[in-house]
């Protein structure tokens, strides 16, 4: 493994207010989006006190954003097995088979109980549900509502559940309310959370919630680039909560970048319009500024190949022609057509000054989704007792190098109820007690400027952050850039004066942490996999690289970071223990 050439500090705490309101739950929830909202309604529906928090509003995440649909093996000429071996092939050998197992066999009964549950997906004129294709897949299996608004009714659909039970004394929902850190006992067992609330009333400022479980259902880390297709609200905040706490990341370098995210000039940041890959799947493809197609003869599936080889072709095309664009052509597939099936993209279009039906889009690759995240196992334990995560913060293998289309809304909803049943089942037998949290944790002072462990970075570096991230750690890396990324992270890092404070800054801080890891771990991995292209080393390597690479935050601060190779008889056999993903092995410390 390439040795690196700088360390990395990672704070225990973010330097906060003492609480100034307690309250407790048997699990506290942390997001809203379809890994929150399934966990926190299937918790309740097993019985136990839930107490759901998010950071903004209730519909807010990117959930709600989800354009192309939710995959699930329904048709006739489906079946798991055959989505499986898509999410293996998209996955390009790191997908841990058993949890991909899980999620193909179990994602169509949780869909249909979404439906039952009230989402209304397309229907054909004969009434059966609609399928279609999107990049990677060999079936027709992506279930979609309001043409292209998908997760805005699974959205919907949730919170009208949540919505029947309220006025239920087991579920307590507080929204603007940012989680900051976790509390945990003598034995690291996580045991609650600190908040920060705006609210008013008792429940306001920063509080410890006291409770016998933490889901992390936080979402991605997509504001850590300066062009994404993620909401606001996406600071990766669950990730380096988790991380400062001692759990362990996996995967954090294999960042996807979709491939078709309408460009709107070099200057505009932060969320960008996405141009759903269900438009190549109606029959929409790539040309370059010369009108001419580029991705026949480069894959099988040629413009619905996975993402990660269209972005990577797209990157090569715009270099070979000197542009910044790519174009993609839909005008053939006609305005009531496209407005039929993409209603909600044909509107952001106009918006942005383009027709459909007689303009060629220009297209770039853009931040789209983090596939890796908080290490979990089959239930969504992570290497902490009581802490579990789900949906785009955890790792639990199923993505591998690279996330198959539509299989993220299903990666939360399969296993958001595995671990509304094992937390369930654990209570049953007596597992996680309540716990005292270390007084040290539940106390923290205001902004320790002198104490390392507690510094916070201004808000106003959050561009610099993502500047660095995007010209080094972007969607082609090499050693020299990610270099000089980490160099500027580190000096970033060393002017954390813990002043400002408050939610801005615990965000920007998170990002920084986040763009840390993640940089190291790019660095580290000299090959080209799935998302993790390297200029550098544009070959796979499975001789050194067919493996997962660590990270976790060492008890003196430091970023430790290991390689753990795929073991061969592992494949389709169940994952790690319940409960102790292992952790890191080896001790090349640290980062860039
Ligand atoms: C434009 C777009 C299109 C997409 N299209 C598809 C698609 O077609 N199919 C598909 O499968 N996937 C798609 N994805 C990906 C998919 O939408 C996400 O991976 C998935 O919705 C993540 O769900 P989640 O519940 O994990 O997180 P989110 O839905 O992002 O929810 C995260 C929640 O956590 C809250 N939160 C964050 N930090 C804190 C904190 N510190 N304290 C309290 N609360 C916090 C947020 O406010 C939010 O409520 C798309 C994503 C985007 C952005």
């Amino acid at each position: 493994m390439t040795e690196p050439t700088r360390p990395v500090r990672i704070p225990r705490w973010l330097a906060a207010p003492a609480p100034g309101w307690t309250t407790s739950a048997d699990v506290v929830v942390v997001g809203s989006g379809i890994a929150g909202l399934t966990a926190a309604l299937r918790l309740r529906e097993r019985g136990a006190t839930v107490l759901l928090v998010t950071k903004t509003l209730l519909n807010e995440g990117s959930t709600a954003w989800a354009q192309g649909g939710i995959a699930a093996a329904l048709a006739d000429d489906d079946s798991p097995q055959e989505h499986l071996r898509d999410t293996l092939v998209a996955g390009v050998g790191l997908c841990d088979e058993a949890a991909v197992t899980a999620l193909v066999h179990e994602g169509p009964v949780r869909v249909r109980e979404l439906v039952t549950l009230g989402a209304s997906f397309d229907r054909r004129s004969d009434g059966a549900i609609s399928l279609t294709r999107e990049g990677g897949h060999h079936r027709d299996r992506i279930l979609h509502a309001g043409g292209d608004a998908t997760g805005k009714e699974i959205s919907r659909a949730l919170l009208a559940a949540l919505d029947r039970i309220q006025g239920d004394p087991g579920i307590e929902i507080i929204e603007h309310a940012l989680v900051v850190d976790l509390l945990q006992d003598a034995d690291g067992r996580v045991c609650g959370a600190t908040i920060h609330v705006i609210g008013e009333g008792e429940i306001d400022g920063v509080g410890a919630v006291h409770c016998r479980a933490v889901i992390l259902a936080t979402g991605g880390l997509g504001q850590i680039y300066s062009s994404t297709t993620n909401p606001p609200v996406a600071t990766g905040d669950g990730m380096a909560i988790a991380l400062r706490a001692g759990a362990v990341l996996a995967d954090t370098e294999f960042v996807q970048f979709h491939p078709t995210v309408l460009f709107l000039g070099d200057d505009s940041t932060g969320q960008q319009p996405l141009i759903s890959e269900a438009v190549r799947g109606e029959g929409a493809f790539l040309v370059d500024v010369h009108g001419e197609r580029f991705m026949q003869g480069v894959h099988e599936l040629a413009d619905l190949a996975p993402r990660d080889v269209v972005s990577r072709a797209i990157v090569r095309q715009m270099a070979a022609t000197g542009t910044d664009h790519v174009f993609l052509d839909c005008r053939h597939l006609g305005k009531d057509f496209f407005d039929k099936r993409f209603p909600s993209i044909a509107a952001s279009l106009r918006e942005n000054g383009f027709e459909p039906s007689t303009d060629l889009l220009p297209v770039a690759p853009a931040q789209h989704y983090a596939s890796g995240g908080v290490r979990t196992d089959l239930d969504g334990r992570s290497s902490l007792d009581g802490l579990y995560a789900c949906g785009e913060v955890s790792c639990t293998g199923v993505h591998g190098a690279n996330r198959l289309a539509s299989n993220s809304l299903l990666e939360g909803l399969v296993f958001a109820h595995r671990i509304a049943d094992d937390i369930a089942e654990r209570f049953g037998r007596g597992e996680l007690p309540t716990a005292v949290p270390l007084a040290s944790t539940a106390h923290r002072g205001a902004a320790h400027v002198e104490d390392p462990d507690t510094v916070l970075l201004r808000s106003s570096h959050r561009k610099d952050i993502q500047h660095a991230m995007t010209s080094g750690s972007g969607v082609v890396r090499s050693a020299e850039s990610l270099q000089a990324t980490a160099a500027r992270l580190a000096e970033l890092a060393a002017h954390a004066d813990g002043v400002e404070g408050g939610p801005k800054s615990w965000q920007t801080t998170n990002l920084l942490h986040l763009g840390q890891v993640l940089t190291d771990a790019a660095y580290r991995r000299t090959e080209t996999r799935g998302g993790h292209v390297r200029a550098d080393h544009p070959d796979r390597d499975d001789a050194h690289w067919l493996g997962h690479l660590r990270a976790a935050r060492r008890r003196d601060g430091m970023l430790e970071v290991s390689y753990h190779p795929v073991e061969p008889a592992s494949a389709g056999a169940p994952a790690a223990p319940a409960a102790t993903p292992a952790a890191p092995t080896s001790t090349p410390t640290t980062g860039l």
